[in-house]
This record gives structure tokens, C-alpha cells and sequence, in this order.
């Protein structure tokens, strides 16, 4: 690759690692201006800083095993995308032919596949019309913001997380003052705002908690998977009222990039900055330079807080038709196997959205979609639809619960074909045994965790091992994981099945452990 379109890296000869040194050089936001003209050299014109970071802040990423089509992540605040931006999105992916895909994260983002670079700069152009944006939704920044998937429509809701996670995204992206631009690592924000968990994978996590009879947040700190550690947030013993919530995240975000690891990547998330300056320290800290940022009336106002908070339960699947809080109306929740969506999908998850409901989708963790504000007298119709047969609103419990990350397919980090390896074996057991109860299942194709095997009660990572003298595609087996009132991360409980012998290593472990019954 030459440099001749950008700026060439000088050697690091200030003591910055190579990543931190292309990040102090130039940082991605500031091409965005440039982006058409980068493409009209061609993508193998860029600098390597530039194709596998720099173009990340933008949301686009290079993919080195299929060179030339690019990966474009969104930023879906709290999993909301209307069917005029899915519509948009489908097109994008349509264009790619066979090339193109989409994937609903765990993150309730959606992040597009097989585009040209060539395709990116008119395309962040029409997202920008449509109120969609993909900035710094990758590498060192922090990342779509989470929060309740049925916020505003659950009869369960404590706390409508939705204008909590749009402000909490604004602050931290505002125009003027400061913000984050350039962290040590990635970082990520939930809101609860319902009795179910799915956050304290998150750095920074805000529980709805009661303080002296008044409904605010607990702050929760310091959670995250990575190949060397996986922790659970911890309680930070702070309690927030929610107007405070985008401040506080602010605060948090700027202190950790001025503060956070640079030298070891594998020990800069936020969690080793608190070990590293002791909670009591980290709290003072943080609680300063709130003051600093709102003001001393703003500071006095937060409270200590045990951490008792309101999230009790493992999270709802949502799928099938559930009533609203709004009398009369309901939402339809339909399950995607394992995330994947191609432009058709898309297209008649849209169209459903505008004929049945209102215009407007949700996206869950689980990698579902919602369509919601839908008429009961509408419900039979839609029940009727033939994308119901294929995006079914009443899976198998294994299907409804199983989790995957992206796999070989698209990740070069993938020791196993993660997604295509997930769909053949729960459809081959719910073939074999019937479960009384759902059992989320989490699969990853490499130590980097990002399909979340500790939250799962069945975890499934990509791995080699021995069979038969051979090395073999394999998993390991984590078991455990509740997100429930007493959340745990799995343990280690097999170091490598090969997949070969997996089905029926899961048939037996369901069988012996959750409760399944085998077929006749
Ligand atoms: Fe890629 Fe590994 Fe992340 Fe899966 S867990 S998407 S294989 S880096």
C-alpha cells in the first residue's frame, strides 16, 4: 500500500505505541471531508493507519478477508431505526449483489456488508437525510449506546431509556466543547430502563434505582469481556437524577481518555484504570471533575448510593405478539436467525413496519427485531404475513435465545464459522430434544468475545483441537451465565469439542442440565 492520499505516519519516535501514534497523527473524523476523494484514488491507495483505523471513526471498516468490500457499522441509539432508514440501508446492501449483508449486533446496531469504498461517501450523505449516522462507531470510541428495547411501549418500563441514550449520544458528540475523540479504547454506555438485565458488560451502565423515595440511576462501573479478562460492572456508589445522566457519562469519557492505559491495549479498558487507582480514589475523582464540567451545584447533588437498583431479571426474548402499554396496540417480535439480514429481509421488515405498525422497528441484543405500535385488530393479518414463516414470531427456544458474533465469513479472527455453525446445530437440536424453557446460547469464534459467551448459560467459543491426531475445528464450552437477580459470567467447563462431536455433547448437556427431554 503507498500513502500517497494521506498523510504518511512519521516512525514512532515519541514513545507511542503504532496505534496511538496514528491516532495522535490524524484523527479519522477529520476525513470525513475528504472521503469522496480517497475513494476516486481507490481504497489500496490508502495508508495502513488510515484503511485499518483512521476510517473506523467514520464507521468503516476494512476487511481483510474480503479485500475491496467494506463493513459500514451505524449507531442505532437504544436499537430505534425507522422503516425510511431501513429502506435506505436495504438499498445500500442491494447494491453489493451477492456481496451484500447486514448483521443486527448485540449492541441493537446494525452494520452493513460487502459495500465498495466508492459507495461510502454518498451513501453516509443519503444516511445523514434520513437522521442515521455511523460516526465513531468503531475502534478507540464510544460505542451505540443501549437501553431498554421497549422503551415507551412496555408495560414493565421503570424509566423510558430513549431520550436518556439520544442525550447522553449528543453530549458526547457535541459540536461544541468538549468530547471524545480520541479514547484508549473502546467504551460502552447502557441505560436500563426495565426489570431486565443485559448491562453490566457495559464500562459504564446507569440502573434505575430508588434514592430517599425519588426514581433515578445507579451507577455502575467497569464491565467487560476481552480474550485476557471478563468482569461485571460494579456498583460505583453514586446515585444520579436522569437529567444528569449525560454529564456524568461525559465526565466519565473525558477522564478516561486523559487517563486510561495507552501503552498496553490488552489492559486499557476502563476497569484497569479503576484497579489501578482503587474505587474510593476513582469515584472522588470522577465526582471532581463532574463538578468541574456541570458545576458545584450539579456535584453536590449526586448521591452515594449502595447499588441496589431495580434490574432483577434475565432479559425477555420480546418475541410473538405482546401488548403494549398503549391500550390497543401491540408489538410483534420476530426472531432473525442469528442476526443475518439480506436486502429483501430488510425490505419486507419495513414494509410490515409501515402497513401493520408505525413506520418504526426496534432492534434487540438478542439480534431480533420489533415491530411495534401495531393495531390488535391487525394482529391475525400480520400473523398471516409469509416473512412471518421466515423471521418466525414463535421459534424454538434454542433458535429464540441463540447469540452469535460474525464468524469466518467476515472476521479473519474466526477459528470456526461461528453463525452458519450456530443455525445447523440448534435446528439439529430441536430436532433431537424438547426444552421446557428458553437457554440462551452465546457463541464466538475467538477469544475476543464479542458474541458474549459469559452471559450465556450455554457458551460456545472457536478453538482447534486433537481428534483422531488431527487438529479440528472445535468450541470451548462455558457454562453458567445468568443475567438474572444474582448476574455470574460462565465458566470453563470443556477446552475443546470438536464440532464434529457437538451435537451430541449438547444434547446430553442439555439433557443433564436444563431439563430437556429427547424426542422419540
Ligand atoms: Fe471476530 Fe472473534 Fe469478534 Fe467473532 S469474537 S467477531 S471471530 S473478533
Amino acid at each position: 500500500m503507498s500513502s500517497s492520499s494521506t498523510p504518511a505516519a512519521p516512525a514512532p519516535s515519541s514513545g507511542l505505541t503504532k496505534v496511538e501514534q496514528a491516532k495522535a497523527d490524524l484523527c479519522g473524523l477529520d476525513l470525513q471531508p475528504q472521503l469522496a476523494e480517497l475513494a476516486a484514488a481507490g481504497w489500496d491507495s490508502l495508508d495502513e493507519a488510515t484503511l485499518t483505523i483512521r476510517l473506523k471513526w467514520m464507521g468503516i471498516f476494512f476487511r481483510p478477508v474480503a479485500p475491496g468490500r467494506f463493513m459500514l457499522r451505524l449507531r442505532l441509539p437504544n436499537g430505534v431505526v425507522s422503516a425510511e432508514q431501513l429502506v435506505l440501508l436495504a438499498e445500500a446492501v442491494d447494491r453489493c449483489g451477492e456481496h451484500g449483508s447486514a448483521d443486527i449486533t448485540t449492541r441493537q446496531n446494525l452494520q452493513l456488508r460487502g459495500l465498495l469504498f466508492e459507495d461510502m461517501a454518498p451513501l453516509l450523505e443519503a444516511m445523514e437525510r434520513v437522521g442515521l449516522t455511523s460516526r465513531q462507531s468503531g475502534h478507540d470510541n464510544p460505542r451505540n449506546i443501549t437501553g431498554n428495547p421497549l422503551a415507551g411501549i412496555d408495560p414493565e418500563e421503570i424509566v423510558d431509556t430513549r431520550p436518556l441514550v439520544q442525550a447522553i449520544q449528543a453530549r458526547l458528540f457535541q459540536p461544541d466543547g468538549p468530547r471524545t475523540r480520541n479514547l484508549p479504547r473502546k467504551f460502552n454506555v447502557a441505560v436500563g430502563g426495565a426489570p431486565d438485565s443485559f448491562l453490566l458488560h457495559n464500562d459504564l451502565a446507569f440502573l434505575p434505582a430508588h434514592h430517599a423515595g425519588e426514581l433515578g440511576f445507579t451507577v455502575m462501573v467497569g464491565g467487560f469481556f476481552s480474550a485476557q479478562r471478563n468482569e461485571l460492572a460494579i456498583p460505583l456508589g453514586l446515585w444520579l437524577r436522569a437529567d444528569q445522566l449525560p454529564d456524568f457519562a461525559l465526565t466519565v469519557l473525558l477522564h478516561f481518555e486523559q487517563n486510561g492505559n495507552r501503552k498496553l491495549r490488552n489492559k486499557s479498558r476502563l476497569m484497569y484504570l479503576i484497579d489501578d487507582l482503587g474505587l474510593e480514589t476513582y469515584r472522588d475523582t470522577i465526582k471532581a471533575a463532574y463538578g468541574a464540567l456541570a458545576g458545584g451545584e450539579a456535584m453536590a447533588s449526586l448521591q452515594p448510593h449502595d447499588g441496589t437498583h431495580l434490574v432483577t431479571r434475565a432479559p425477555r426474548d420480546g418475541l410473538g405478539w405482546n401488548a403494549q402499554a398503549q391500550e390497543g396496540l401491540g408489538w410483534m417480535g420476530l426472531h432473525v436467525p442469528m442476526g443475518r439480514l439480506d436486502a429483501e429481509g430488510m425490505l419486507a421488515l419495513a414494509g410490515l413496519a409501515r402497513q401493520y405498525g408505525s413506520g418504526e422497528l426496534r432492534l434487540t441484543e438478542a439480534q431480533n427485531a420489533l415491530i411495534v405500535n401495531v393495531p390488535e385488530a391487525s394482529q391475525e393479518a400480520l400473523l398471516a404475513e409469509p416473512l412471518l414463516q421466515r423471521f418466525r414470531p414463535d421459534p424454538g427456544h434454542l433458535q429464540a435465545e441463540a447469540v452469535s458474533c460474525t464468524g469466518n465469513a467476515y472476521c479473519s479472527f474466526a477459528l470456526i464459522p461461528t453463525k452458519s455453525t450456530a443455525q445447523e446445530l440448534v435446528e439439529e437440536l430441536e430436532r433431537r430434544v424438547e426444552l421446557p424453557h428458553g437457554v440462551r446460547t452465546h457463541w464466538t469464534g475467538c477469544p475476543n468475545a464479542c458474541g458474549q459467551p459469559y452471559m450465556g448459560q450455554i457458551g460456545l467459543m472457536g478453538a482447534k483441537t486433537r481428534k483422531d491426531g488431527e487438529m479440528v475445528e472445535a468450541v470451548k464450552i462455558f457454562l453458567g451465565g445468568s443475567m438474572d437477580a444474582d448476574p455470574r459470567l460462565a465458566e470453563l467447563h470443556d477446552k475443546g469439542v470438536p464440532l464434529s462431536d457437538l451435537p451430541d455433547v449438547m444434547e446430553q448437556l442439555l439433557v443433564d442440565r436444563f431439563g430437556a427431554r429427547r424426542r422419540e
